[in-house]
Parts: C-alpha cells; structure tokens; sequence
C-alpha cells in the first residue's frame, strides 16, 4: 500500500455530454454529488463552481461543472445536492491514538514526561483492554466522521479493535501495532513486541481494503537500536510505513544525545531507518541540518500543533520544512493532549501558529494548511495516488460543508472559509470508498448513542480510579 505501489488504472469513463457516450452509458453511476463549490485540491486548479461528481464502484469517475457532465440515461444512483455548499477530499488524519478517546480531560495541564509516565502509562496499563480500546476507538471514529475526517493513520495498542473498529465504522485506516521495550497492553513480555506486531500484520494484510496495517515505534527513547531496525525490517519487508515519535520535547532529544552521542535524526541515519518509508510525528526540536537530511531521505513529518501546544512541548519548524520539499501531513495527536480530532480546528491552529512563530502573516496560507490536512497526509502515508484530492480515477473520499451558517457567510475565499472559519460540525455528508457515511449529520452505519453509553461505563471506571 506504500507510495510505490501505483494506483489502480482510472476508469476509463469521460462523462462529458460530447464526449465518451458509449463508455459512459456503460458505467453503473451509484452516486452523484451535484451542485457544489468543489476544492479538488489538484495543483493550481480553481475552484470548481456548480460542480458534478459522478462516483462508480468506489472511485471518482468524473468531475467537472454539472453543465459539461451528463449522467447515463436510466442509471439508478444516489443523489446528493450540494447546493450551497462546498464538496472537498476528505481530510487525513495522520497521527491519531484514537482510542484515547477514553482518556479525554483525566490529564490536563502537565508537561510531557509527567503526562505520560505519572498519568497515562498507569492508566492505561489499569484500563486498556480488547473491550475498552474497541469502544474508544469507536467513539474516535465517530467523532472523526461528524468533523470530515475520511482517513486516519493510528499508533496504539490491542490494534485489532482499532482496526475492527474503523472497518465498522467505515474509515480508511492505517492501523500500527504499538512497539516499545516495556511492558505494554496486549504485550506483557517486551521481547514478544516485534512478533505481536508481525502476527497483527499478516492477521489484516488484504483482510479489509479500508485498513493497511503496520507498526508504530513510540520513541527512539523507549525503543532499543534492535526494536527500531527489526520494526523497520519487518515494515520494509511488507512495504508499509513505518510510524514514530521523534524529538517532541528537548529532554528527549538531550537523553538520546547523551546515551548515544548523536542528535535523534543522525541516530536514526545511523541506523539507516531514514528512508520515505519512515513517517515521524512532531518534530519539533530539529536543527537544520536534520531537517536538510530528513529532506534529502524522503522521511515524512506528520505536524500535530494542538498537541504540542497543550503538552507545551514546543513548535515545529514547518515552513522550513515545507521549503525543503518535505512531504508534511496533519495530526490530531490522541485525544488526551488535544483534546479533540478535529482536523478543521487543527488547520486554524496550524496556520496561525506558524504565523506566530515566524513572526510572519504571510506564512501558511490557508490552501497551504488545506493542502497539508489532504494531499499531504496522503503523501505522507503512502496513498496519494488513491487519495487527497478529487481526480478521476481516485478513491470518492470526500466531505460536504454547508456553508449557509452565520459564522461561514459570506464566501469569498473557499479556502479561508475552510481554514479559518469552518469547524467539525460544519460537515453535513462524509463518503468514504463511495459509501454515505454520514447525511445530512445522521450517521449512517453507527449507533452513536449506544456508542457514547458504552464509554460512558467505561469513563465510570476510570473515574474511580483517581
Ligand atoms: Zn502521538
């Protein structure tokens, strides 16, 4: 599923009302989305007013102005009249532990190393179990559907019930095995951590075409020189990305300078972990030589501004990123230092955070900060040959925004409309695969209140245990 793998031939339908006739009356339409502004996200392209998309078996078939594009005679399809609104790809979540969801608001207001060792580590060797991380994954996956998320890529543990949860939910998913050389949930023996994550691997490869499994290393700190190039070895070996934290805080780069003598990134080159297949969140504490080599390997950087500003873990550099060439997508984080996923807000705290840091209002325009929240993530984790942008021939992942709402109107700008005025519950339909998701806010295949009663007894138990 890596980049490398090429996308499946395009339909070969044109759709055009001169143009294709006997080829399109051919093609069995099942959706059409009609009417829209529509942001494809292809490069330098405008947006597209009044729009069609025809969609068949999954994929985008056509797309174009509704007035250039007919529909096959007698084709019984679904129609979604956007009217109003704006249509765009769905947004890619890149770096989620979405089954946190269970730990939203138990830990607030502490530094990193606290947060996770006198917090988080305990609650979840109390709490994390098949039961628990389903439903919390669950509820992370409605969450993502209500606020136009179509793609997440996930790092957790008990991965099964992520992956079960986003197959029935519907999203695509990239789903990793935690890794880390302590005693985890599901791996009580650090030793067996590589072959939990094999057995993950070879349990969901091609088992589902929503989910591509994988591993995600949690730190070059709490992961051994052995741990990281065998996970490296093994996703190599299935041609997957391979995630990890890196650099988040200065403590942590301070501690691997001092155990290995080399700054995280010259440690990781050494072990010859950099390579496009290597998918790295936070980056924050880089110097610019390791942004230059990160640059020259190809390595992807997933920016999680939210997080790292709740965590007071610092800023990344990302318009020097960005300048180098680097393929940077967009994160939530987990929902217990964010505390939400909700990627619309995610982008407006991306782009004015960068602003601030540069001092500059110029940086991170908002199609910039779009571009970063679809094509980006999709570059980033492989899969910008099936996703990311609205082309025919690609996967019909995409959201409609209702636009005719106080805070939204007037529309001169799309692209500052999403960024900077749009939140999650501005998202009225998300298709995932060519498949309705959610309708006019109805979700279609889950129960969210037994969804939200199912953690909420979990949520009992974990407040006793403070
Ligand atoms: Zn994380």
């Amino acid at each position: 599923m890596f980049e490398k793998q090429s996308a499946r031939p395009a339909c070969s339908a044109i759709c055009a009302s001169n143009a294709g006739r006997e080829n399109q009356d051919r093609i069995p339409i099942d959706l059409v989305v009609d009417g829209g502004v529509a942001l494809t996200m292809v490069e330098d392209q405008e947006p597209v007013m009044n729009s069609r998309i025809l969609v068949s078996n999954g994929r985008i078939v056509a797309i174009g102005r509704k007035r250039d594009l007919t529909i096959p005679n007698g084709a019984s399809y679904e129609l979604l009249d956007a009217t109003d609104c704006l249509v765009m790809p769905g947004l890619i979540n890149a770096h989620a532990h979405t089954a946190m969801t269970i730990f939203r608001g138990v830990s607030d207001d502490l530094p990193l190393k606290r947060w996770l060792f006198e917090k988080i580590f305990p609650l979840e060797k109390e709490f994390l179990s098949s039961d628990t991380v389903y439903w919390g994954a669950l509820l992370g996956c409605l969450e993502m559907i209500s606020s136009g998320t179509t793609c997440f890529a996930d790092g957790y543990f008990l991965q099964d019930q992520t992956a079960m949860a986003a197959d029935a939910a519907g999203l695509r998913g990239i789903i990793a095995q935690g890794i880390i050389d302590f005693p985890a949930p599901g791996v009580p023996d650090p030793k067996e951590n590589i072959a939990v994550g094999q057995r993950f691997i070879q349990r969901w490869k091609g088992k589902s075409e929503l989910i591509t499994p994988g591993l995600f290393c949690h730190s070059p700190l709490t992961c051994s020189e052995k741990t990281m190039s065998d996970a490296w070895d093994l996703s190599s070996e299935h041609h997957l990305p391979l995630q990890m934290h890196l650099s988040e805080t200065r403590e942590e780069v301070e501690a691997i300078l001092s155990n290995t003598k080399k700054r995280p990134v010259d440690y990781l080159e050494g072990l010859g972990l950099l390579t496009d297949q290597l998918v790295v969140s936070h980056a924050i504490h880089l110097s610019h030589e390791e942004i230059v080599l990160l640059a020259k390997r190809g390595v992807g950087v997933v920016h999680v501004p939210e997080s790292n500003m709740k965590l007071g873990s610092g800023v990344a550099n990302i318009s020097r990123m960005l300048s180098c060439g680097m393929d940077v997508g967009l994160g939530t984080d987990g929902c217990s230092s964010n505390n939400n996923l909700d990627l619309l807000c995610e982008m407006d705290s991306a782009a004015k955070l960068s602003k601030v840091f540069e001092r500059n209002p110029a940086n991170m325009k908002a199609r910039e900060t779009l571009k970063m929240a679809t094509l980006g993530g999709a570059s980033v984790l492989g899969l910008k040959n099936e996703i990311g942008s609205l082309e025919k021939g690609k996967m019909a992942d995409m959201i409609v925004i209702d636009l005719k709402r106080p805070h939204l109107w007037p529309v001169y700008n799309p692209f500052s409309t999403v960024v900077y005025s749009a939140n999650g519950s501005d998202v009225r339909d998300v298709i995932v695969n060519g498949r309705i998701l959610m309708k006019n806010r109805n979700f279609m295949n889950l129960d969210s209140n037994e969804i939200m009663c199912r953690v909420r007894e979990i949520s009992r138990r974990i407040a006793r245990f403070f």
